[in-house]
Formats: C-alpha cells, sequence, structure tokens
C-alpha cells in the first residue's frame, strides 16, 4: 500500500488535532470525557513522543560535539582553516541568533493567551513543568557560570544539564584531538557510529510524529481554540521573516565584504544546493551537491571546500541555531514563562551551541529544541504546536543552513594563498 511522505502525514496530523480540538471546544468544552480522553490519551501518546526525543538528546550532542572538534583539530593541514572555521561558525550563528531574538521580541507572536489559561495549560500538559520551573530558579547568577563545568557529567547527563554534558563533550574532543594513539582513533570511530546510530533512530522517531501532532494539538486547541493558531501562524511568519533577513541580508552583506563575490552571483550558481535543501529538509543528504556546488560553481579550492561544508553540514547550522531561538522565546511568551536578560543570554548560548548538536537531517533540531525548553522551565509539550507547520520552516531553515556553509566556504576560500586543488570559478 502505498504510503503518503511523512511531512504530508504530519500536515494530516496538524489538520486532524485541530479539527477535532475546535469542535472539542466548541461544544464539549466542560465535559468530563473530554478531560479523560486528554489526559489517559491524547496527552500520553505526545509524551511518549517527546520522551523518545528526550532519550536521543545526550548521545547525540555528545556525539556532534565530539566529532566537530576532532574535525577542527585536525593538527594536518586543517589546524589554520579549522579556526577560521571555529571563528566563522561561532560569529555567523551569534548574528543568526541574535536576528531571531530580536524579532521574535519586537513581533512578540506568542503573546495573547490569557494568563489564567496559560498556567492552567502549562500545569496540565507536564507535570515534569513544576518539577523544571522548581529548578529555573538556578537559572541566574553566577550559579550558571559554575554549572557549566559538571561536578560529575553522568550526573549532568541524568539530569538533562545540556549545557555542563556539552562542556564535557568538548573538552573530550579536545583531548581526544591532542592525544593521537590508536586508542583515541578508536574512541573517535566509536563515537562516529554512537552519531550514526542517533541518526537513524531520529529517523525511526519522526516517523511517529504525525500522531504526537494529532494529539499534542488535540489537546492545545480544546483548551485554547482557535486563538491557538492566530498564534501559530504568528510564529511561522516570524521565522520566516527572521530567516529571510539573514539570508537575504546577512550573506550578501558577508559576501561583499569578506567573499569579494557579488551576490547575484552566489545565488544564480548556488541554485542547486538551495534547491535540494528546501527538498530534502536535510544538511547532511545535501553534501554532496554542496560540495559539488561550492567547488565547482562557485570555485572554492578543494580543501576549504571540502573542511567547511563536510563540518558545516553538522556543525554550521545558522537557520536551525535562529529557528531553536525563536521558538524557545516564542514557547516562554505562549506559556507566560518569563525569562530575564540574563537568562536570554544563556538561550543565545544555548541555541549557538544547539546549532552545533542539532543532526543535519529533517527535524534534527527538535530534540536540541525540547531539551532547552526543559531547562527554562517551558513545558517541552510546547513542541507539539509547531510540529504540524515545522516541515515547511525546516525547509527554509536547511536552505539557510547549506547557505552558510557556502558563503562560509567563499569567504575562508578567499583568506587561504592560492594553492593546489583550487577548482575553477564558473
Ligand atoms: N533539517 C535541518 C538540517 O538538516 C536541521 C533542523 O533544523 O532540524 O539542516
Amino acid at each position: 500500500m502505498p504510503t503518503l511522505p511523512l511531512h504530508t502525514r504530519m500536515l494530516l496530523g496538524f489538520v486532524v488535532g485541530v479539527c477535532l480540538g475546535l469542535v472539542a471546544n466548541l461544544m464539549f468544552a466542560e465535559a468530563a470525557w473530554l478531560e479523560a480522553l486528554v489526559k489517559y490519551v491524547a496527552d500520553p501518546v505526545g509524551q511518549v513522543f517527546l520522551r523518545l526525543l528526550f532519550m536521543l538528546v545526550i548521545p547525540l550532542v555528545f556525539s556532534a560535539l565530539v566529532l566537530g572538534v576532532v574535525e577542527i583539530g585536525d593538527p594536518k593541514s586543517l589546524g589554520r582553516i579549522g579556526g577560521k572555521t571555529l571563528a566563522w561558525i561561532l560569529a555567523v550563528t551569534t548574528i543568526a541568533v541574535l536576528i531571531g531574538m530580536v524579532t521574535v521580541n519586537v513581533i512578540q507572536p506568542g503573546r495573547g493567551i490569557p494568563p489564567e489559561l496559560a498556567q492552567e495549560l502549562m500545569a496540565q500538559t507536564s507535570e515534569r513543568a513544576s518539577q523544571i520551573a522548581a529548578g529555573r530558579e538556578a537559572v541566574s547568577g553566577i550559579d550558571v557560570l559554575l554549572n557549566i563545568v559538571p561536578r560529575n557529567p553522568v550526573q549532568a547527563a541524568a539530569n538533562g544539564d545540556l549545557i555542563a554534558v556539552m562542556f564535557f563533550a568538548l573538552m573530550f574532543g579536545i583531548g581526544a584531538t591532542v592525544i593521537r594513539s590508536d586508542g583515541t582513533r578508536a574512541f573517535v570511530a566509536a563515537t562516529q557510529g554512537v552519531y550514526d546510530i542517533c541518526l537513524k533512530l531520529i529517523d525511526w522517531v519522526i516517523q511517529l510524529a504525525p500522531y504526537a501532532v494529532a494529539a499534542l494539538l488535540f489537546s492545545i486547541t480544546s483548551k485554547l481554540g482557535f486563538d491557538v493558531l492566530v498564534q501559530l501562524a504568528r510564529f511561522v511568519g516570524t521565522v520566516l521573516l527572521a530567516l529571510g533577513i539573514h539570508f537575504f541580508v546577512v550573506f550578501p552583506i558577508l559576501l561583499r565584504v569578506f567573499g569579494g563575490m557579488s551576490p547575484l552571483a552566489f545565488f544564480r550558481n548556488a541554485q542547486p544546493a538551495i534547491l535540494t535543501a528546501f527538498s530534502t529538509s536535510s544538511s547532511s543528504a545535501t553534501l554532496p551537491t554542496t560540495l559539488k556546488v561550492t567547488e565547482e560553481a562557485l570555485g572554492v579550492p578543494r580543501r576549504v571546500a571540502r573542511f567547511v561544508c563536510t563540518l558545516g553540514a553538522t556543525a554550521n547550522m545558522n537557520g536551525t541555531a535562529l529557528f531553536e531561538g525563536i521558538t524557545v522565546l516564542f514557547l516562554a511568551q505562549f506559556f507566560g514563562v518569563e525569562l530575564s536578560v540574563f537568562q536570554q543570554a544563556l538561550v543565545l548560548v544555548m541555541c549557538i551551541l544547539g546549532g552545533v548538536g542539532a543532526a543535519g537531517v529533517p527535524g534534527g533540531s527538535l530534540p536540541v529544541i525540547a531539551m532547552i525548553l526543559a531547562m527554562f522551565g517551558i513545558p517541552p509539550e510546547g513542541i507539539g504546536l509547531i510540529l504540524g507547520v515545522d516541515r515547511l520552516l525546516d525547509m527554509c531553515r536547511t536552505v539557510v543552513n547549506v547557505g552558510g556553509d557556502m558563503v562560509g566556504s567563499v569567504v575562508i576560500g578567499r583568506s587561504e594563498p592560492v594553492d593546489r586543488g583550487t577548482a575553477g570559478p564558473a
């Protein structure tokens, strides 16, 4: 029996969840059976999906970060390019997240749910929310900085303390780069295995998304009714606007100022990779096309293109980091969770690292977002709200991710001495 593509099924899940939720909200708002249905059927289905996502966060983020550091630090030829790539990833991803955070703070797409309802929703959506909220007090002051360094990495992982796990992974990666023994090589190969397995598991988990979308949206719309759709439309608009600014304003400026390339020529020549990214929603699946385009059509020296694009497919995710920032702040607004400037700064850092830790596959950023939400006391169930519209946003952010790799290659390629292996410009 022919099955529909996943994104169509997700959209169907969205429509079914919203329609049933709206009917329930309009006609049976006070019914006891509705409450029971939400509590015993819809919520658990959504919870299973979220738990599966959470389950993958630690191995995924750990392996992605270790491999990223090992690749950057490869002393054979890549030390200098590695340093430049790292600086590029950090600088441009920061710009992306800032654009996202400013846009979402200005537009405030998540505001508008009456506070009592938001509170009620927050309490109902997750018994975890109160536990998380209790831990939220800790996310302020000097403790936050101290907590970056885990006393016990296993405990940090068990507590879902993502930033401490990231710190540990970075240190581990540096260690593995410095010591080049058979043992460390075997470790890096095994870590690559863990990463590959995580990608496969995400692929399986995402297959459950249509049911989770239907369940989570039913549960939210049956409580909030039509309002939630207005909020969602504003969220989509905010993400597209911010991605558009990064892609059509920031990239051209970087190309002109540092890359010595006309943005129009760039967009024309980069088209095959842009279209592949848009249609696959996966930086990893686009990688062969990205490499070909970057070397042949954009004329970047092969060793630069190889390194920057390959690393970039998993670690340089401008669009994903921007999206993570908007989603976290949107859901904070939605659930009435106030984040201080300091906490927002922490969100910024988490999203920059989250861009590195996310996998370059469709929906690869979802586990990381779920974890960041939990860290700030925002119910991760909010993910259900955005899942139904995620495919379109995923396509667009993947274009920005891949675009960032190509722009980075052009800029870094230009800064390198001209030498062997240079492919000619188109
Ligand atoms: N789909 C994105 C990529 O592959 C990752 C994500 O943001 O979910 O680049």
